[in-house]
Order: C-alpha cells, then sequence, then structure tokens
C-alpha cells in the first residue's frame, strides 16, 4: 500500500469517527469519500443525500448516476477519480448545510487534497464552488479552469505552483433542467483538455 493511500485510509477513519458538528446526529453514517488515493482529478461535491447516507459513499443516487455517465463521456470510469463532499454528514431532508456545519468539516476535505494533491480539483454545484471562490458567481465561472494560490493546501507540485480549479453545475440541478444539462454536458467534456494542459505547464 502506497504511503499515500496508508494516509487516506487513516484519514477516513478519522472521519468515520467525527462527532464534531450537530450533522452526524441526525445521519445514518458518515461518507468519508472514494477514490486512489494518487487520482489527477478530485471531484467536490455538496453533501451525501438519502442513498449516499444509506450506503456510505458518495454520489450513489440519481446525481451520481448522471456523474457517472458524464465520466464514461470523457472516458473515465468513477474508479479513476476521487470524488468527496464539503460536509461528510447528510444535513436533515437534503437541505443546504448550514456555514457552521461546512465550516466545522472544512478540516477534513483540506486535508483530504493535501493527501491526494489531485491535479484538477472539480467543485460540483454552488456550495462546493463557493469554499474556494466565496465571491463568485457559479453562473460566470462554470467552465472555466483557474488557477488559485491557496495557502490552506499549500503549494502543489505544479510547475506553476498553483492548485487548479474547475467549476460545474451541479449533476443534482441539471438533471431535471434541459439547457443546464446541456451546459454541464459541455463543460464536462473540456475536462481532458485541461488535464492535458495542467501536465505540459
Ligand atoms: N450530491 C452531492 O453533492 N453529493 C453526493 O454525494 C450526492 C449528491
Amino acid at each position: 500500500m502506497s504511503k499515500k493511500q496508508e494516509q487516506l485510509e487513516k484519514l477516513n477513519k478519522e472521519m468515520l469517527a467525527c462527532s464534531r458538528c450537530a450533522l452526524r446526529k441526525d445521519c445514518t453514517q458518515v461518507v468519508p469519500g472514494e477514490g486512489p488515493a494518487d487520482a489527477e482529478i478530485m471531484f467536490i461535491g455538496e453533501g451525501p443525500g438519502k442513498k449516499e447516507d444509506e450506503l456510505g459513499r458518495p454520489f450513489v443516487g440519481a446525481a451520481g448516476k448522471f456523474l457517472d455517465e458524464m465520466l464514461s463521456i470523457i472516458n473515465l470510469k468513477r474508479e479513476d477519480v476521487y470524488i468527496a463532499n464539503v460536509v461528510k454528514c447528510r444535513p436533515p431532508e437534503n437541505r443546504d448545510p448550514l456555514p457552521e456545519e461546512t465550516a466545522t468539516c472544512w478540516p477534513w476535505l483540506l486535508e483530504q487534497i493535501r493527501t491526494i494533491q489531485p491535479l484538477l480539483i472539480v467543485t460540483l454545484g454552488k456550495h462546493s464552488m463557493e469554499r474556494f471562490f466565496p465571491d463568485q458567481k457559479i453562473s460566470e465561472i462554470h467552465g472555466r479552469a483557474l488557477r488559485k494560490d491557496f495557502e490552506e493546501i499549500g503549494k502543489t507540485s505544479l510547475p506553476a505552483g498553483r492548485q487548479v480549479f474547475y467549476t460545474l453545475y451541479h449533476p443534482a440541478a441539471a438533471l431535471y433542467n434541459g439547457s443546464m444539462r446541456e451546459i454541464l454536458i459541455k463543460d464536462f467534456k473540456k475536462i481532458p483538455k485541461i488535464l492535458e494542459k495542467i501536465k505540459d505547464a
């Protein structure tokens, strides 16, 4: 087992035992995230829904099926990427996580990013985008690769020394909205080129 994998497993165990915020007492289980420790791409959603809460895995409901479909369009499988969420416990009735819940869960996400060191972080939905770009609008920055110095995750190993982020609409929001769905698929298809560019930089 690689060092990164070991670190990630230790981190997962710690997350599974977390009860730092009130979300834990209303959910069935913590959903830390899943994927290879050396993933080049890390997808970050908002929080577990009903199915995720039941199974303990991220993106396994309707939105997850759609995510799998989009991954297959760009010749990837979910096993090729890391998938996590901003909050690891399901908010009751799928409400938006409260600012204090997101803040409490933030160190877990940061540690996941520091461990995996993905080449590309893809945020899914407004709440995930806001963690990294609090002053931006998703309608304005979706589909654009943005480099950003991000103190909390430190300098990456990229030559330019900055983390690359890519913002997408949330698959659940796009599921029943035809035009958003088209935009999301169009944005998604740009991922391989962006990754290539990062590697060439
Ligand atoms: N929506 C999310 O944001 N995350 C999941 O894991 C599932 C649905």
